[in-house]
């Protein structure tokens, strides 16, 4: 039986698509791979809704976010890191580590950011320059407001970084509609391929600042990938295979319709809160107005192990869940649904899961004290 993996990425893959990944080795200088990465570029802002430069870096999504804060800011600048949890944390940290003067804005878990609180900071303190923001908050299953936010950020003219890591593709995020400075998506969630690649469209407030932008940076330098692209090329050696899972992912996302990838998810994200709620789960999102399309997160019923009940669902009915992070870790299961995934992978999911909190309730049951 396949293992029905339901975490928050890596994500399940196409077959064709591994499969793609498989084919022999091409000159990455050569003619085939400017082909291709041309095309997928091309198509890549199809998926951005964005006419600005979108640079395909080798590395995971944390080094997408990397990017965007190295070449923007010096150090000393600051920057507003708007956290509502593990991974607007992690965007606050890469600030923190390469100097910037960073002002948190910490909102509790489960909770989705305030524009108003945005545009207080920004107005109460000029010196601000750029706002970052993760679009949607894998450890919480929250998404914030993006477009709400953007417009703050834009009345204040500052830059906005968006890591959109877990919604780009998924969730729809107008990147030229919403005027987003540098928005910062990977490979392994919302695109049906490996780990890996990480794409980040750069506007052009966001080019202006990168001349001025002091902080170190060699591998991730936008001015070097622009410079590459141009010519068809890479500045390193990519990652040629994932590139070739691309081409085809891409393929399958256009033939079903941008439109209809984000109705799917909209479907199997409402399903999957339908189905934990009935099943007697509290969501971590507090407000469902703002809960997450691409990955749900829920609190463990009382008395039972969050431990036990993800190795259970592993072992006996082939699914594995993801545990939670940070300040929820031992708290929270969560359940991706994301990218490749339909209606039977939820409800083969929800059954295991109702399957398997019988069972504990037995075992407890039966445990003498
Ligand atoms: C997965 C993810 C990242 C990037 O994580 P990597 O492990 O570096 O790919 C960043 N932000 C969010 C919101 C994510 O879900």
């Amino acid at each position: 039986m396949a293992v029905n993996l339901r975490i928050p990425g890596p994500t399940a893959c196409p077959e064709d698509v591994l499969l793609a990944g498989a084919k022999p080795m091409v000159n990455h200088r050569g003619p085939e791979f400017r082909e291709l990465i041309t095309r997928v570029n091309q198509r890549l802002k199809t998926i951005f809704q964005t006419k600005n430069d979108v640079v395909m870096l080798t590395t995971s999504g944390t080094g997408g976010l990397e990017a965007a804060i190295v070449n923007t800011l010096s150090p000393s600048d600051k920057l507003l890191a708007v956290s509502v949890g593990a991974f607007g944390d992690r965007f606050a940290s890469i600030g923190e580590a390469y100097g910037a003067r960073v002002i948190k804005q910490n909102y509790a878990w489960g909770e989705a950011a305030d524009p108003d609180a945005i545009r207080k900071a920004l107005r109460d303190d000029p010196e601000i320059k750029a706002v970052a923001i993760t679009h949607n908050e894998t450890s919480t299953g929250v998404t914030n407001d993006l477009q709400a936010i953007a417009r703050v950020v834009r009345e204040h003219d500052r830059l906005l970084l968006v890591d959109a890591v877990s919604s780009l593709s998924c969730i729809p995020l107008p990147v030229d509609g919403w005027d987003c400075d540098v928005v910062v998506t990977g490979s392994q969630k919302g695109f049906m391929i490996p780990p890996g690649l990480a794409f980040v469209s750069v506007g052009p407030r966001a080019w202006d600042a990168s001349k001025k932008a002091k902080m170190p940076r060699f591998y991730f330098d936008f001015e070097r990938h622009r410079r590459s692209f141009e010519a068809g090329e890479t500045p390193w050696t990519p990652a040629v295979s994932l590139f070739f899972s691309l081409d085809l992912a891409l393929d399958k996302m256009l033939a079903e319709g941008m439109e209809n990838v984000y109705e799917r998810h909209a479907r199997l994200g409402a399903l999957t809160r339908r189905e934990a709620k009935s099943l007697g789960f509290k969501l971590v999102c507090k407000d469902e107005r703002f809960a997450s399309n691409t990955v749900t997160a829920m609190y463990v019923p009382e008395g039972v192990q969050d431990r036990a009940l993800r190795t259970m669902l592993r072992t006996d009915e082939n699914v594995v869940v993801a545990g939670g992070q940070g300040q929820l870790t031992g708290k929270i299961i969560r359940i991706g649904h994301m990218g490749y995934v339909s209606e039977d992978d939820i409800l083969d999911a929800t059954r295991a899961l109702r399957r398997t909190l019988e069972k504990l309730a037995a075992t407890t049951a039966q445990t003498p004290h």
